[in-house]
């Protein structure tokens, strides 16, 4: 297929002269730098961070098997779905976006920030993309498809043959958001990059990896939308300090095994446990680290476990998910409580 993200990017961002750091033409770190009134004193902090975190990107390259210069760093993968939507949509109803409904919110919360049109498309029955239904409401203006896999909140995972059979058909991008992956036992669309040069690939430290805190996203696509997205994110998105523990923590690969496993563990045990207890019309099984239920009293259900100190996610959106409720896996002892608590309550009302 014939793609350039140069096609479809907004005008005023094919014409962008980006902002230059003070220190792009200039690669070491032995001089005096008197460039970009910084504090010359030091606090660990008085300089700017890398605006291309190259040792992090080193280090993520490495344990993703994606080339350097086809990783962009965000402040969460939040800020790189804004930047993508910046770049390519013209707002007032020009370009739209689609999206497949219920799904990650972010999408249309993003949509709406910068005035774009968003189609959005529920999904089917069996919670899977309305293939159908997108041929009839995408049309040549649709610049973005976003595709979360595994799915927050349901959990099912899209097959990578329907994702690259998108790919092939449309001419916008189509953004994999693989939040979820490493719970997952479907392959990631990372392996779709060298074959379509419309697919991006968005995944974060912020999950299998316990870095939320430290806000990191990674996005995954072809050196030519790479560099484009590089223009349009703010110089410094990645605080130095941010830089520095990531790193740390990418390397301790046998603590991320081990944590990843157990939360794998107890996902199955929760859904075992969870399946047993009548309150639930449906309990899905999940290939993210949350398990998503229905019951008919989800909002008193709500109410009782944070009564008893749990704090779940309320996800009651009908028709498909009405009386949703996205319970995350967390310790086995965390576990332990939610089971105990929501046993009492089973018994009690049913
Ligand atoms: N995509 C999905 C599907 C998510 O569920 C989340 C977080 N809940 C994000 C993206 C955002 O992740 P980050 O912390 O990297 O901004």
């Amino acid at each position: 297929m014939k793609f350039s993200i140069n096609d479809i990017l907004r005008p005023n961002i094919a014409s962008l002269a980006p902002y230059s750091c003070a220190r792009d033409e200039y690669d070491g770190d032995d001089a005096i730098f008197l460039d970009a009134n910084e504090n010359p004193y030091d606090t660990g902090y008085n300089r700017y961070p890398d605006p291309m975190q190259r040792l992090l990107k080193k280090r993520i390259s490495v344990i993703k098997g994606v080339a350097e210069d086809m990783i962009l760093l965000g402040n969460g993968s939040d800020e790189i779905i804004d930047i993508i939507i910046r770049s390519v949509c013209r707002p007032s109803g020009i370009d739209n976006i689609v999206t497949f409904i219920p799904g990650y919110s972010m999408y249309d919360v993003s949509a709406h920030i910068n005035d774009v049109e968003l189609r959005s498309i529920s999904l089917t029955t069996s919670f899977m993309p309305d293939w159908e239904e997108y041929e009839r409401v995408a049309n040549e203006n649709t610049k973005i498809t976003f595709i979360c896999t595994p799915h927050n909140p349901i959990g099912v995972a899209v097959p990578l043959v329907d994702i690259e059979a998108l790919c092939s058909k449309t001419r916008g991008l189509v953004v994999v958001d693989e939040a979820y992956i490493d719970f997952s036992s479907e392959g990631t669309a990372v392996s779709l990059l060298d074959k379509y040069p419309n697919v991006i690939v968005l995944q974060t430290l912020s999950k299998a990896w316990g870095m939320a805190g430290l806000r990191l996203g990674m996005c995954f696509a072809s050196r030519e939308i790479i560099s484009v997205l590089n223009k349009v994110k703010p110089p410094y998105n990645i605080s130095s300090q941010t830089q520095k523990i990531a790193l740390s923590l990418l390397c301790d690969v046998e603590t991320f095994q081990e944590r990843k496993n157990e939360i794998l563990r107890e996902r199955e045990r929760l859904l075992v446990e969870l399946r047993k207890m009548s309150i639930f019309t449906h309990v899905y099984a999940s290939q993210g680290n949350f398990i998503l239920v229905r019951t008919a009293c989800c909002d008193e259900l709500y109410r009782y476990l944070v009564d008893g100190g749990i704090v779940v996610r309320k996800r009651d959106i009908p028709p498909l998910i009405g009386g949703g409720i996205r319970i995350t896996v967390g310790t086995p002892q965390e576990n332990d409580l939610l089971i105990d608590l929501l046993t009492k309550y089973n018994t009690h009302i049913g």
